[in-house]
């Protein structure tokens, strides 16, 4: 028979699965600290991706970079993955343990980077061309990051998550891509992964309602082809069932005064990236 006390520990276990953490002012500040670690990161990444340069000397930057700031990476024993950034390459999604595998003209890679600094999480996401890409993985990569604005447009007070799920998907499925559906953006704070979950297909008007407070990574994975995925026998590399290509872009939003306060940035990407560009 159930006492009093085993009902309210069910009730705890049930319930706090689900628990949305909103941040004050004050906390959303310390995380825009965090966020900002990781956009750098990936800026200082975006002067050195090239072809002959392998994920593992990628990953070697990351962490050195990350822990010279204050900070400790994120991924690095999360659940176990072994190393400090995910680097997806090619057909690969999200997951991707860096490899000594020199990168190939044409290629591109998904470069995801987590920091834990003053007790909170930042978490971004950016796919990189590797040299020259073909003019189809151009558009996948030019269609996902603005799937990524029009979700972060939707993340307002008195919308839901469910809104941001389907612009994201509305703007990829118009292109004829692929949505992932396995894989989703989070609630962000003091874990990494927190309540809600943040699909990146979905019906307007459905799921958690957004409040100020809240904080989001937002992260379309989109596939040139297919939608399904596969898992290699790593554990964790997510790869498209027909092999072709996937970009990820991420975000952390934090709702403010009723409107999304993105508190990551692609500007220190872009710019790198542009510089070597010339
Ligand atoms: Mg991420
Ligand atoms: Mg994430």
């Amino acid at each position: 028979m159930k006492t009093v006390h085993d009902f309210l520990a069910n009730f705890a276990a049930l319930f706090g699965k689900h628990m949305i953490y909103y941040k004050s002012k004050e906390e959303i500040e310390l995380m825009r600290i965090s966020a900002q670690l990781v956009s750098k990161c990936l800026g200082e990444l975006a002067t050195i991706v090239k072809p002959g340069i392998t994920p593992l000397d990628l990953d070697k930057v990351a962490e050195e970079y990350i822990r010279d700031h204050d900070a400790v990476p994120g991924f690095l024993g999360l659940y176990d993955f072994p190393n400090s950034l995910c680097i997806s390459v090619n057909e690969q999604v999200v997951h991707g343990i860096p490899t000594n595998k020199p990168l190939e003209d044409g290629d591109i890679i998904s470069v995801d980077c987590g920091a834990l600094k003053n007790g909170f999480y930042g978490d971004q996401a950016y796919t990189f061309p590797v040299g020259e890409v073909s003019q189809e993985i151009d558009q996948l990569l030019r269609v996902t990051k603005e799937s990524l604005v029009l979700g972060i447009e939707q993340a307002k007070v008195g919308k839901r998550i469910g809104d941001v799920s389907f612009a994201i998907q509305q703007h990829a499925e118009s292109h004829g891509y692929g949505v992932v559906r396995e894989l989703v953006g989070h609630g962000l704070g003091r874990k990494m992964h927190e309540s809600p979950e943040v699909p990146n297909y979905g019906k307007r008007g459905k799921g958690s309602l957004i409040k100020n407070g809240l904080v989001i990574a937002i992260e379309p994975m989109i596939n040139l082809g297919t939608k399904r995925i596969n898992q290699l026998n790593d554990g964790w590399t997510i790869i498209t069932a027909d092999r072709k290509p996937s970009a990820h872009y991420e975000h952390d939003v934090a709702i403010v005064d009723g409107k999304a306060d993105v508190l990551t940035t692609f500007d220190y990407v872009e710019e790198a990236l542009q510089a070597v560009a010339g």
